[in-house]
């Protein structure tokens, strides 16, 4: 048996950890103070690139590399003040087509140079941005241009063509859409205009519009993994979230170089891909391919990265693809691993002890809350299967609904995970529905949807989402404790639990696993795999069936879809699959 606990690395070891003394660090924390660290603009007025961008681009950050993005073989890099100069000229091209703080814009592309631009220059503007994932098809793009009325979109020519062309009559607000040819010199698509040119007329002076701490900054949708997306509505305030969570969350020091490897059509792509790592003057990692082992491990290699936030999904596919490739690629830069997404199986973070030689700090937090809100860091002892302690700043409960209200529960008691609102990033709205924003908070508190424990050391514990909980013979079951018994045996890959109906026990716990290279499924091998998570778990809380994919059915974003494991094996209607890896 491992221990229940990896020791946290001793302080200066490599570098001082920002967050050195937790409950001392967290006693003396205020929102107040730490927004005095950030700069401010005329009349109150604070904006997320202002903060980001312009504030380095003025001073000894100025040559520093801000993004390094990588596309195949090549790279390409953008000093701070680079970065300044281009977003401005952004802000002005927008500016001149008459494009402002009523607006909105979208972006629809890759991870390239233009999409950094796009996003940090129309909130210079003072234009609420936001970012798709180019992979979503011509329907999930209508969908979410029309919940957010978007006025502009920033794509290529190829996905405009492939894409937006056939929808564009379908989204009367759109105004411009402005494209990055992938060939220089291809045609421009009618109806579009060419956005290398409009970039090169327009000016690389720009005044930042000074937007007030509440004004919209960005819209980001939620990734659909329980239901259809939700648009969640975050404020130029955000940015002091980013800030502090940079931080303390993922321990950025000025020298650091960061890979966030989230797109930032999600969420995590946008506040730690694009916004937290500038906030610190840190470069960043940009690539522009899709998972692949070798390559990722070959860019934590060759780029030197000190700093890594990645996603279960990924960590799981790394294992999957075996230790040999990892020591084929040594990585003494590395010093600090975070993921986030998913519950992060205990195994997964021994995986990242014993083969990366570093734990693998899990946290927490939702497209909702904007930024980080329980993490691992690096000023306390992990428990793997922990998603940590809350941050400082960030008060967390454990509650049960009940007719009077909710009630606080104590330590070690399932319950749902609240939040005292009032966080700077916390979201100020979903998009056209205003009763289901109303819904997620009950006087003081922000109602996460997700169940959780906290233990006597202040540690919490992902049960499972609301949603997705099994109820079996009275037994109240979260699907992760019963995934990360089944990840223990060496043959499975991934799991995905879910419940069934049954006229007997309520709901009976049914296992989708997916196998490691080298293994066949068999009755041998289910035999197996049900013996050891009945040994482990005891015969209520094991699941009574298992079955062999291929793969698990997952949103772009990398998360196990429970839902549609479960309305298949019922042959029910499989709902909104706009999310969906590999669907349309
Ligand atoms: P939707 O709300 O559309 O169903 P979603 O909740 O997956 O999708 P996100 O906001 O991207 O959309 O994800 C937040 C959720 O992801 C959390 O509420 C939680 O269920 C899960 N999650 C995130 N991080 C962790 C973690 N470290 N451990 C366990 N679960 C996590
Ligand atoms: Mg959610």
């Amino acid at each position: 048996m491992r221990p229940s606990i990896i020791q946290k690395t001793p302080a200066g070891l490599r570098v001082q950890p920002n967050l050195a003394d937790y409950h001392a660090d967290r006693a003396r924390f205020s929102w107040a103070a730490a927004r005095a660290d950030l700069p401010t603009l005329p009349d109150g007025g604070l904006n997320l690139a202002d903060c980001a961008v312009t504030s380095h681009a003025r001073g000894p950050n100025r040559d520093r590399v801000a993004f390094r993005f990588l596309a195949g073989q090549t790279s390409d890099e953008l000093t701070y003040g680079d970065l300044d100069l281009q977003t401005n000229r952004f802000a002005n091209v927008l500016a001149e087509l008459g494009v402002g703080r009523e607006d909105v814009v979208f972006v629809l592309a890759g991870r390239i140079r233009e999409l950094y631009l796009a996003v940090l220059g129309s909130l210079k503007n003072g234009t609420p941005v936001s970012p798709l994932f180019s992979a979503f098809g011509p329907d999930p793009i209508a969908t979410r241009l029309n919940r957010g009325s978007g006025t502009v979109l920033v794509t290529t020519t190829s996905l405009y063509l492939k894409k937006v062309a056939k929808i564009r009559d379908r989204v009367p607000s759109l105004r411009h859409v402005l494209v990055v040819p992938d060939e220089p010199g291809e045609p421009l698509p009618p109806g579009t205009e060419d956005l290398a040119r409009l970039l090169e007329a327009a000016s690389d002076l720009f005044t930042t519009v000074a937007t007030q701490p509440e004004d919209l900054a960005l819209l980001h949708f939620t990734s659909g993994t329980t239901g259809a997306p939700k648009g969640a509505m975050h404020v130029h305030e955000a940015v002091v979230t980013h800030w502090v969570t940079g931080r303390d969350a993922l321990d950025l020091h000025p020298d650091d170089v960061f890979w966030c490897t989230a797109d930032p059509g999600w969420v995590t792509g946008t506040s730690y891909g694009i916004i937290a790592p500038l906030l610190h003057g840190v470069t960043s990692i940009v690539d522009e391919a899709e998972f692949d082992a070798e390559r990722w491990y070959r860019i934590l290699s060759e780029q030197h990265v000190t700093v890594w936030y990645t996603a279960p999904t990924a960590v799981r596919m790394l294992m999957k693809a075996g230790p040999a490739l990892a020591a084929a690629w040594p990585r003494p830069a590395l010093r600090f691993v975070a993921s986030v997404g998913e519950p992060l199986n205990p195994e997964a973070v021994w995986w990242g002890q014993e083969v990366l030689g570093l734990p693998i700090h899990d946290n927490w937090w939702q497209t909702e809350t904007g930024g980080i809100m329980i993490a691992n860091t690096p000023a306390f002892d992990i428990k793997p299967g922990s998603m940590g302690r809350p941050l400082p700043g960030v008060d967390a409960a454990i509650v049960a609904r009940g007719d009077a209200g909710l009630e606080l529960l104590g330590d070690d008691t399932e319950g749902e995970l609240v939040l005292r609102s009032g966080w700077p990033a916390m979201f100020r709205g979903y998009l056209n529905d205003p009763d289901r924003y109303a819904r997620c908070f009950s006087g003081e508190w922000y109602l996460t949807g997700d169940l959780a424990l906290r233990d006597a050391d202040g540690y919490y514990w992902f049960v499972g989402r609301a949603d997705d909980v099994i109820k079996s013979a009275g037994h109240l079951i979260g699907p992760f404790e019963v995934e990360s018994v089944l990840m223990e045996h060496p043959a499975v890959a991934e799991a995905g639990v879910v419940g069934k109906p049954d006229e007997m026990v309520g709901e009976l716990v049914k296992a989708f696993v997916s196998l490691k290279q080298g293994y066949t499924p068999s009755d041998e091998l289910r035999q197996e795999i049900l013996g050891h998570a009945r040994r482990r778990l005891g015969a209520a809380v094991a699941p009574k069936e298992i079955a062999f994919l291929n793969t698990l059915p997952r949103t772009r974003s990398g998360k196990i879809m429970r839902r549609l494991l479960r309305a298949r094996e019922l042959g029910l209607p499989e709902g909104d699959t706009s999310t969906l890896e590999g669907g349309a």
